[in-house]
């Protein structure tokens, strides 16, 4: 098992498979997508290699994100390939849901299982407004499918203050009816965006002190979740997590380790640089891969210090995954 110097363990891989996105949220491109094609991501065999590596070492969880991982024409046989390896328990991937309805049944036959679908509002002309895309309805419908179908569904929904700070009845009423987690993220400072942060952020205190009030109960949470706390009401079909990257010990209960779709590990999504492991993924070098790695993580850092406003090399999330 990969353990860092501060006795963390690390059972949870994000795999990017692309920086590339055509939405454009105001937090992360907003101007949209202008970098290099998929081809130049890491490809199939890498990412195999890179899978049976962290598999190895103990990894049960992987996620697929980006970047829009769908927009990869091979992401089903990237699902498939992260299924297949000995060890991975769980596949997951974060998506911004446009084509969940289209495709969500064939990503749950390659052996997906669960989607994170990213939805800052529910109302559809603000949703249009954050994303550049009018495609709300279309993603709602993705996410009936993808609940009646069994396929385990969690919402990413990233405070704003001008957005959906004060919107909280809103989704509240839909998680009602609607048997999916739902987790408020607070916006996180990255290099591109310092202004849009300033005016943006919001902490999640105030949700989740409402939320008590109004007899949420916090879950326990399971050995390879997220940073998330989540709650329940028996009198709601859907859940809450909030996940407040500026609080105190955030980091302390770190358990996943990153790499871009450049094929550089991230041993924390703000750190200065991304280490080059693609050397070892061309060469299906499994071993290479594994020692790289281990060696690397004795140089993980206690925190991500966004608090002091260190945003590292990270100018936006699409460009290893938020
Ligand atoms: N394209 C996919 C999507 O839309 O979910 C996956 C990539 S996106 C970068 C992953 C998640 O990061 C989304 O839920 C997005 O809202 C979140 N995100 C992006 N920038 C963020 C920021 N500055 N602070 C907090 N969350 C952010």
């Amino acid at each position: 098992m990969l353990e860092d110097s501060y006795g963390r363990r690390f059972h949870y891989l994000r795999l990017s498979i692309t920086e590339a996105c055509n939405f454009r949220c105001q937090y992360c491109l907003p101007d949209g997508y202008d970098g290099p094609p998929n081809s130049a991501f890491l490809q199939l065999e890498e990412i195999q290699t890179l899978i049976s590596a962290f598999a190895q070492m103990g990894t049960s969880k992987v996620r697929i994100t980006g970047g829009e991982p769908s927009l990869r024409r091979d992401f089903c046989d990237v699902i498939a390939h992260a299924a297949a390896t000995p060890g991975i328990e769980r596949v997951a991937t974060t998506s911004h849901g446009a084509r969940l309805f289209k495709d969500g049944l064939r990503w749950a036959d390659a052996g997906l299982d669960q989607v994170n679908i990213s939805i800052d509002s529910l109302d559809p002309n603000q949703f249009a407004s954050i994303t550049g895309q009018d495609k709300l309805q279309q993603i709602l419908k993705g996410i009936d499918l993808a609940v009646e179908a069994g396929i385990k569904v969690k919402i990413n929904t990233v405070l704003l203050q001008d957005f959906n700070a004060n919107r909280l009845n809103r989704f509240l009423a839909w998680l009602k009816k609607t048997p999916v987690t739902l987790r408020f993220i607070e916006l996180m400072e990255t290099g591109d965006h310092h202004e849009f942060f300033a005016r943006q952020h919001v902490s999640g205190e105030p949700i989740r002190r409402k939320l008590i009030e109004e007899g949420w109960q916090p879950l326990l949470r399971e050995k390879n979740a997220g940073p998330a706390q989540e709650y329940y009401h028996p009198d709601y079909a859907g859940r809450i997590g909030l996940i407040m990257p500026y609080s105190k010990d955030f980091c302390k209960s770190c358990n996943r380790l990153r790499v871009a779709a450049n094929g550089k590990l991230h041993l924390c999504l703000f750190s200065e640089q991304g280490l080059d492991i693609r050397p070892y993924l061309a060469q299906g070098d499994v071993q290479g891969v594994k020692q790289f790695i281990t060696e690397a993580l004795s140089d993980k850092s206690v925190s991500h210090f966004l608090q002091e406003g260190k945003t590292g090399a990270t100018r936006n999330l699409a460009m290893l995954g938020g």
